[in-house]
């Protein structure tokens, strides 16, 4: 039975106070916060066996080298890939995308085109702007509608023979829209492109099943999904993760060197150059543990029951505006003050101890098309309660009296 009072002793921090009030964590969506049995793993981690992996006979690394392999198989099963090596640890979601980015820089053309959606983060812009600069190549948008929903008939006239590769984001990070990324791998898959879902904004939500997505690559951040900050992973089709080539040069991922020539260590080292993040691997594996032991359908559910009540209660106030009113949509309310600047109320509810984010949360073509400067973000997780919303809302009247 899912009982938040329990589920938030497990937070340390959210026992805090900020400027003399109690915390009300809701910049989720920028980071989660972190569970003591996560803490415990890193604290176990640089007390009992800190040690450089898959080079030491000595015990300590290969302890360390078997809990990073078993923290792989944990991802691995999480996201039901086929094979532990599609998993690959990243530094975090964008440098997933940059990996495979630069991997495509060989495969690509003049007069090849690559589609991207109105919606995307920055991280899922520029990697691609750059690629494009690099091969000639051209980026196509598939457009978003007032509600923040992609429109999804001129994504079927976008896709061609031309398109290569169709890069989306599984959720929203600036509006909570869920995209319908089942049926844009199908469409794209269709014209022979391959898929990368960026899936930093859905994995603290939802587990994605890579096989039954059929999808080619699938990018995310641990530091969403109540694991540490500079850790993530990319699932790849172990066919294209052996085709693309590797993103840096260094120790540990080479089969063998000499100055004539290198070759490439097998799949996942290729793309694993130099010393990972260790403890980072092993905590993202406990991060996953503990989502799974609560339950991604709990917290699905659980999270709805708080969108709906906040924004039911958001909406009565006179003024406000919701940006992002998709029915498909997680908890995520991005909203305005009529004539208030996002920072100004941001920083009210700071006073107030309410953590909420404000500005174009790198995603400044969705606040173009509002023609907008920003907006206030507040993100919920599942550690969440009605009664911290309810203190926001209180928040953001005070805000309002205080601007107006
Ligand atoms: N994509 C989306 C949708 C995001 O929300 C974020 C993080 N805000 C990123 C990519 C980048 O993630 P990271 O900074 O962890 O690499």
């Amino acid at each position: 039975m899912f009982n938040v009072e329990t589920i938030r002793k497990d937070f340390p921090i959210l026992s805090r106070e900020v400027n003399g009030k109690p915390l009300v964590y809701f910049d989720n969506a920028a980071t989660s916060q972190t569970p003591q049995q996560v803490i415990d793993v890193i604290v176990d981690y640089y007390s009992n066996y800190n040690a450089n992996i898959h080079r030491g006979v000595h015990s300590l690394s290969q302890e360390a080298t078997d809990k990073y392999e078993q923290a792989r198989q944990k991802i691995q099963a999480h996201f039901n890939a086929k094979h532990a090596h599609e998993i690959i640890f990243t530094s975090g979601t964008t440098h997933g995308i940059n990996l495979v980015a630069n991997g495509f820089s060989s495969l690509l053309t003049k007069g090849d085109e690559i589609i991207v959606s109105a919606l995307e983060h920055h991280s899922n812009i520029v990697p691609w702007q750059m690629l494009c600069e690099r091969t000639g190549a051209s980026l196509k948008v598939i457009p978003m509608n007032q509600d923040g929903e992609l429109v999804i008939s001129e994504f079927d006239a976008l896709l061609s023979e031309k398109t290569k590769l169709v890069f989306v984001n599984h959720i929203s990070n600036a509006l909570g829209t869920i995209n319908p990324i089942e049926y844009i791998i199908k469409q794209a898959h269709l014209v022979g492109a391959a898929v990368l879902i960026d899936g930093a904004q859905s994995t603290p939500h939802i587990k994605p099943d890579v096989q039954a997505l059929d999808v080619d690559f699938y990018v995310a951040s641990a530091h969403k999904m109540c694991g540490p900050t500079g850790q993530g992973m990319l699932y790849g089709k172990e066919a294209w993760l052996k085709k693309l080539p590797p993103y840096q040069g260094g120790g540990e991922m080479i089969a063998e060197v000499t100055f004539e020539k290198t070759t490439y260590a097998d799949l996942p080292h290729k793309f694993e150059a130099g010393t990972p993040n260790i403890c980072g691997g092993i905590a993202f594996g406990a991060a996953v543990d503990y989502m799974n032991a609560i339950g991604f359908d709990t917290i699905a559910s659980y999270e709805q029951e708080l969108l709906e009540y906040a924004t039911k209660n958001l909406q009565s106030i006179e003024g406000l505006t919701i940006y992002g009113t998709s029915k498909h949509k997680t908890s995520v309310i991005s909203f305005n003050l009529d004539g208030i600047h996002p920072y100004d109320v941001g920083t009210i509810l700071d006073k107030l101890g309410i953590a909420v984010r404000t500005g174009h949360h790198c995603a400044q073509p969705i606040m173009d098309f509002y023609s907008i400067p920003g907006t206030v973000r507040a993100s919920f997780a599942f550690y969440n309660t009605k009664a911290e919303i309810d203190a926001l809302v209180v928040g953001i009247k005070k805000a309002k009296m205080m601007l107006s």
